[in-house]
């Protein structure tokens, strides 16, 4: 067995009310929060209304930041720490999808640092933070038992990691915020959780705490199949979809997440392509390109495929819509990939130009 470190200091609450029931545990965080939502699904689903409703009760104070865009950019982040710097927040609490929860760890540095910019936090220096709270309310991203968030440069057309690294102090899981998810965000961002699953267990970084733990959730979602394939989700399927989502958050903050997320980020950003959808789109491929399929294998027996072409067969069923790629842009995205060396760093060999271009004219142009 290979020696690993494990570590994921989130302190997770799971299950129905499970933010009123443990309000006091805001108390640990501040005195004062800047809470961070998108424009309306907080609203809509209780998750805000039972935040502040727990802050009230423990007599926190709070402002709500309710601008935050799906892909969140750097300029969005910025604007939001301003106000949480004028206004004396002293943590922050992200409640959504993938991009509050991101916007939330972004601020948190921000906030800490008020004479740095946003373009830090694409920087390696080391950096402080203010504590963090995420509520998560769709089950896909993981960012809330990860420490990684994802931004929008404008300047350069593109989506990336973020620098700065933190995990959350707290994360609430309650699958009833996830009920007024659309069947596609459903769909789209199990499928983003299922590729985080896949890509850790996968990434040079894998160990064998982690892939037992990545197990768990291919086994969690093989049972969700038939309620993907039927678009028919009862709250017990809407937890498993919740936990399992945590659970390939908690792989990737091991293993990172590899190729597919790669890959889709460059299509994501030029034609809006949902990104568990961009990341499906590349799965089949990238796990092709692995000489030894024996993990592969052991995957696919636990999801209940016999092969990888079944399980894109069932991307593409659940995933209709699909996009026109051309030649050029097998080209571009090759190269752009090439050239970016450390989104290569976690396949377990070193990837040649033409596998790469091969990857990508088998994913856009052929299956
Ligand atoms: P999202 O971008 O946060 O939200 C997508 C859409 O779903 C928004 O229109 C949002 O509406 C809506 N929505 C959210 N919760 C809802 C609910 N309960 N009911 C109805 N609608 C709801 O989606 P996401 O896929 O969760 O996050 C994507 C982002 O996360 C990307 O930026 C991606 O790169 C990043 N990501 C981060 C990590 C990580 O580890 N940090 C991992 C993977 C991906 P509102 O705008 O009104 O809220
Ligand atoms: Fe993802």
């Amino acid at each position: 067995m290979n020696a690993f470190t494990f570590y994921m200091p989130a302190k997770i609450y799971f299950g129905k009310n499970c933010i009123i029931e443990n309000k006091e545990a805001f108390l640990t965080l501040g005195k004062k929060a800047l809470i961070f939502t998108g424009r309306h699904s907080a609203k809509l689903n209780g998750s805000l209304k039972d935040v502040t409703d727990a802050l009230e009760t423990v007599g926190i104070g709070y402002l709500v930041f309710d601008e935050v865009e799906e892909n969140p950019s750097l300029e969005t982040i910025e604007r939001a720490s301003k106000i949480g710097i004028e206004n004396g927040a002293d943590f922050v609490i992200g409640i959504g999808g993938g991009s509050p929860m991101d916007a939330a760890k972004g601020a948190a540095f921000l906030i800490a640092n008020p004479d740095k910019g946003a373009d830090v936090l694409m920087s390696s220096e080391p950096l402080n933070h203010i504590p963090v709270a995420e509520v998560a309310t769709t089950a896909g991203t993981g960012s809330e038992t990860t420490q990684y968030a994802v931004f929008t440069l404008h300047k350069q057309g593109t989506k990336n990691g973020a620098g700065q690294k933190t995990f959350a102090d707290i994360a609430f899981l309650d699958a009833r915020y996830t009920e007024s998810l659309s069947d596609k965000v459903t769909v789209n961002t199990a499928i983003d959780a299922l590729t985080h699953l896949i890509e850790g267990y996968t990434s040079k970084k894998a160990n064998f705490m982690n892939d037992r733990i990545a197990e768990s959730g291919f086994a969690i979602f093989a049972e969700c199949i038939p309620a993907i394939k039927a678009l028919d989700f009862s709250e017990e399927v809407r937890e498993k979809f919740l936990l399992m989502s945590t659970i390939a958050g908690i792989v990737i903050a091991q293993a990172g997440t590899s190729l597919p997320h790669a890959c889709g980020y460059m299509p994501t950003y030029e034609k809006h392509i949902p990104h568990g959808r961009a990341n499906a789109i590349f799965t089949r491929a990238y796990l092709e390109l692995f000489k030894d399929q024996t993990k592969v294998n052991r995957m696919l027996a636990i999801l209940g495929f016999k092969s990888l072409e079944e399980l894109n067969d069932f991307f593409k069923e659940v995933l209709d819509e699909k996009e026109e790629f051309t030649e050029a842009d097998v080209e571009r995205y090759t190269d752009a990939l090439m050239a970016a060396p450390g989104k290569l760093a976690l396949h377990p060999y070193s990837l040649t130009r033409e596998e790469v271009y091969d990857m990508f004219k088998k994913s856009l142009l052929v299956y």
